[in-house]
């Protein structure tokens, strides 16, 4: 199984997640497209242009990955 890519927008850079591994960062992560890095860094281009941190992409973009909407980690309401 080849690994699984994911953009971190908390730590600023891609994430690899072995097939069969938990993924070990709780931050804001999106899962990414591709089977390779390239094909993964094309995906995240596509969808989120340059912004590497979670401040630099739209609200509603922000929006859909804290409440699940956009498959990757959904980060606890420190609210709740
Ligand atoms: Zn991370």
């Amino acid at each position: 199984m080849p690994d699984r890519f994911a953009w971190c927008f908390d730590h600023g850079q891609m994430h690899h997640f072995a097939a069969d591994e938990t993924p070990w960062c709780g931050a804001a992560w999106v899962w990414l497209a591709g089977a390779t890095e390239a094909e993964a860094m094309d995906d995240r281009a596509s969808r989120f242009g340059e912004a590497r941190f979670f401040d630099q992409i739209p609200h509603e973009q922000q929006y859909a990955i804290v409440t699940g909407r956009v498959p990757g980690y959904r980060m606890e309401d420190d609210d709740a």
